[in-house]
């Protein structure tokens, strides 16, 4: 047994244990497949950290495509940057928003871009699929949560998959191997300032 003594000694056999719990992890990290990634909550960043993703795939010249079920602003920072880089969008443009008043038109414009997704989701190119807004879809009912997980269960082995928006349903939560929840600490928009471009959209 090592006689420590001095801080320094201390502090350095820690971080050897260390080391060794994070070598182990990693060491027993063996699986290397596709993943599903649910990002919810109420807080801002989930559409962000998706899209963040999708540039670092792109970053490392993967082939990505985002699907958007959400009518919010229909300018979009990323689409513009992301489009110029070969990813492929397809845009929920009409239909659902927050003041969404008809079921059958926004119905219709959801499943548009869901067969689209699908086809993305069938694509053995595609390394990496953004469904942004995709858990309102099914909080809505606008398309039907066994199609989606149907979809996603038969997807090629080594495609990811990430889903975003607020209250994803059990299931999504229950099939995804990465989930986060955003809490919402404070949102300027609750202080009545105004959302900006290049930070809010
Ligand atoms: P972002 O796209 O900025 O990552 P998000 O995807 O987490 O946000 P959404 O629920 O999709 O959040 O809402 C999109 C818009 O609403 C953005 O303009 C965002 O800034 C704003 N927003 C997000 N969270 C809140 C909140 N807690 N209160 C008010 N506005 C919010
Ligand atoms: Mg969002």
């Amino acid at each position: 047994m090592v006689d420590l003594t001095t801080k320094d000694e201390r502090h350095q056999a820690r971080q050897q244990r260390l080391k060794q719990q994070v070598d182990d992890k990693i060491n027993a990290a063996q699986q290397e497949r596709g993943l599903v990634l649910v990002i919810t909550g109420n807080g801002k960043g989930k559409s962000t950290s998706g899209f963040g993703m999708i540039a670092r795939a792109v970053g490392h010249g993967q082939q990505c495509g985002v699907g958007q079920f959400i009518k919010g602003t229909w300018d979009c920072g990323e689409r513009n940057l992301l489009q110029q880089h070969g990813v492929i969008f397809s845009v929920m443009a009409t239909g659902f928003t927050w003041e969404t008043q008809n079921k059958a038109a926004d119905t219709l414009a959801a499943q548009a871009t869901w067969a689209d997704c699908k086809a993305m989701l069938a694509d053995n190119t595609l390394d990496v699929v953004l469904l942004d807004e995709l858990t309102y879809m099914v909080t809505y009912d606008y398309i039907d949560l066994d199609e989606i997980i149907n979809a996603i269960d038969a997807r090629p082995s080594q495609q990811t998959v990430i889903i975003t928006g607020r209250a994803a349903h059990r299931r999504l939560i229950d099939i995804a191997d990465t989930v986060s929840e955003v809490r919402n600490v404070k949102h300027a928009f609750e202080q009545g300032i105004k959302a900006r471009k290049g930070i809010d959209w």
